[in-house]
């Protein structure tokens, strides 16, 4: 559909800088998530990319055309709201024909492109019902398809799933993600929710104040964090982030923290004191002095139970190492009691230095 280039592109409100700087290249039928805490800037940039704020600096190329300054209607980007403002008072029929209508479109034309487009997002059976006699998930997916008869060249989502409930999340996101596949159309979609953004996305642009922390698809935002925001962001719960310090010896780098045993690293890194990052499901779980509470590469922390949270399908032991609270995911059946003296076991491969 179209080619989006970010260049630069910045926008201060008075005193307040929302966006800074940011460079990025949306693909022909990318899923781009704009992910990130609430007040890092993802809909000031949705809404420049849309045309409704012009940037303070920078500029915006689609299909190589600069458009930067070209007003929100003849961009050709359809923005889908979270209300999904359907007229109420129209047929799901009238609804999708309406966009067609407003440019005067020939009469046998919409009928044709509304039944094609009804039929591409599996609505069919539903164009003569109200918005009213329709669930959340139906509603959303006549709003898109009312996007899509004006066939744009990309569709723009500001946070589309947050006033549903869990169950009906689940099962829209599903229905976008699927939708994004059948259609080949690209996407850009902003949340604050890691979930949605891994479900959903090919790529995912990680903000942070503003800025652009890291781009990437979502197994490298996962396994590759470019830093301890992003290491943080992204896991449920968060990435376990613990103060180290380096000493090399024999050609290998040791990671040195207080309650931390045997940190063995093969990476190479030059500098001294590094923040030292491992996910919860990365850590197994064992009393001290077992053979399995000693890896020959990667960490091993010494710690004391605080808490087990029960999940249901999984636990999440919560662990007191030197000054730090560790968590760590493990399968149920492993009774673990506070007060408990634990070994905790990572793999080297699993294991993040960060500056
Ligand atoms: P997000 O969508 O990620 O929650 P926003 O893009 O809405 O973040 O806001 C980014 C920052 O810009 C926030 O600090 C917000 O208060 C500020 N901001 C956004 N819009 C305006 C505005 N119209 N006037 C003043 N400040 C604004
Ligand atoms: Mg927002």
């Amino acid at each position: 559909m179209g080619r989006l280039v970010l260049n630069q592109l910045s926008r201060s409100f008075k005193n307040v800088s929302a966006v800074k700087n940011i460079s990025l290249t949306v693909e022909d039928g990318d899923f781009l998530v704009l992910l990130g805490p609430s007040g890092c800037g993802k809909t000031t940039l949705l809404r420049m990319i849309a045309g409704l704020l012009e940037p303070t600096s920078g500029s915006l190329e689609l299909d190589g055309t600069d458009i930067t300054t070209a007003p929100s209607k003849k961009r050709d980007l359809a923005m889908v709201f979270q209300s999904y403002a359907l007229y109420p008072h129209l047929s799901v029929a009238k609804n999708l024909a309406f966009p067609l209508h407003v440019r005067r479109t020939d009469k046998q034309e919409v009928k044709k492109r509304v039944g094609a487009v009804a039929e591409m997002v599996e609505i069919g059976h539903l164009l003569d019902r109200k918005p009213k006699e329709l669930s959340g998930g139906q509603r959303q997916r006549v709003a898109v398809a009312r996007a899509l008869v004006r066939e744009p060249k990309a569709f723009l989502m500001d946070e589309p799933l947050s006033n549903l409930d869990a169950k009906l999340r689940t099962a829209t996101r599903q229905e976008l993600a699927g939708l994004h596949k059948r259609l080949g159309a690209t996407f850009i979609y902003v949340t604050h929710d890691q979930v949605e953004a891994m479900t959903m996305a090919t790529k995912i642009a990680l903000l942070n104040g503003g800025q652009l922390e890291q781009l990437g698809t979502p197994e490298e935002l996962y396994d590759k964090p470019a830093s301890v925001f992003a290491a943080g962001f992204l896991g449920s719960p968060a990435t376990n982030l613990i103060d180290a310090e380096l000493s090399t010896s024999n050609g290998s780098i040791t990671v040195m923290a207080p309650s931390v045993e045997a940190v063995l690293w093969d990476g190479q890194t030059p500098q001294r004191d590094v923040v030292l990052g491992i996910r919860p499901e990365h850590l197994s779980i064992h009393a001290p002095g077992s053979s399995a509470a000693a890896p020959s590469s990667g960490a091993a922390l010494r710690g004391i139970v605080d808490l087990a949270e029960n999940l249901g399908s999984e636990q999440v032991i919560y662990c007191r190492v030197g000054g730090n609270r560790v968590a760590v995911r493990t399968p149920r059946g492993q009774h673990w009691e506070p007060g408990n003296a634990v070994v905790l076991s990572a793999d080297a491969k699993n294991l993040h230095l960060f500056d």
